[in-house]
């Protein structure tokens, strides 16, 4: 999936983390990917890294009896992972290394870009007429970031029992359990599920700045009742996260990493740290090099928007 707004100049993403606790709640943003509502929780102008996550969209829930509300055709991705969670329906990844793979609740669809690849989104010709999700991007560190582009589904995540519920570790560490999905930067990212009329109690890493989610369900965080498709930043500092659950059972996104300590360049699928390496990459696109083609895919790639390597001044 993309996509920043078609910004013509790359935006600095810049870890600021809060050395100690907070509560800080940040609505998600409405926008729409083609066609498809979704609200923006990352980046915003307030908060733009959370660890090394750079990009997080809430999708959903929808229901529909005909055509893809998930259509995003070809484009390339360079200098991160993209993280693709569902919590209803299905999803069908094809990439430029020929690779396919249906995206499903309960398995993780994970897509390193590092130097470059390309890859589409698609509602499914089979699926069951519904769509919750997320997807995220995490933002890859710079000896790491030229990588080999990848692609891998994994169906059998760890998941965690925790005091009042259970966690599904996507990504990284939680507790002492470990994600098999590979990662370049010390990070967590889990779903959490908590029990009707419980408490869950969440481990975290204290060094780690951290962010939760609600996805569903009715949870209290600080005496705080939680909206769901909301970013609250938590800082760092934390050893353990107290979830109250009230009415229905919480389901929530808990993400988190040592905060990312590289300014990064975003734009449009892209990070980058320089405006020359955007610029290369979207005339890479431009020219059909470096990112190959995604074959199974039916249809027009996306083009690129233009890039103004430097703000224009007013006139
Ligand atoms: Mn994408």
């Amino acid at each position: 999936m993309s996509n920043l707004a078609p910004t013509t100049t790359a935006e600095a993403c810049v870890s600021e983390p809060t050395s100690k606790p907070i509560l800080d709640a940040l609505p998600g943003r409405l926008s729409d990917l083609g066609g498809l509502p979704i609200r923006r929780l990352l980046p915003r102008s307030q908060r733009r890294l959370v660890g090394p996550w750079c990009f997080l969209d809430s999708f959903g829930p929808l229901t529909f009896s005909s055509g893809k509300p998930m259509d995003v055709a070809p484009h390339p991705h360079i200098g991160l992972q993209t993280v693709s969670w569902l919590l209803d329906g299905e999803v069908l990844h094809n990439d430029s290394l020929g690779l396919q793979g249906l995206a499903v609740p309960g398995v993780l669809n994970l897509m390193t870009a590092g130097r470059g690849i390309a890859h589409s989104e698609e509602t499914p010709p089979r699926n069951g007429g519904r769509l919750r999700g997320v997807q995220l991007w995490v933002a890859l560190p710079r000896a790491s970031r030229e990588t080999a582009p990848s692609f891998d589904q994994h169906r059998d995540l760890p998941v965690v029992e925790l005091d009042g519920g259970q966690a599904t570790v996507i990504m990284g560490e939680l507790g002492s359990v470990r994600s098999p999905a590979r990662a370049f930067s010390p990070i967590v990212g889990a779903e959490v599920v908590g029990e009707p009329a419980r408490q869950v109690v969440v481990p975290l890493v204290r060094e780690f700045e951290h962010a939760l989610v609600l996805l569903g369900g009715d949870g209290q965080l600080e005496g705080r009742a939680l909206s769901v498709d909301t970013l609250y930043y938590l800082g760092c500092g934390r050893r353990e996260l107290v979830l109250a659950c009230e009415g229905r059972p919480l389901r929530a996104l808990l993400l988190g990493g040592t905060p990312f300590g590289e300014t990064i360049l975003m734009w449009w699928n892209f990070v980058a740290r320089t405006a020359d390496e955007i610029a290369a990459a979207r005339e890479d696109w431009d020219d059909g090099r470096r990112f190959g083609a995604v074959e199974a895919y039916k249809g027009p790639r996306l083009p690129a928007p233009l890039f103004v390597a430097r703000p224009v001044p007013r006139p």
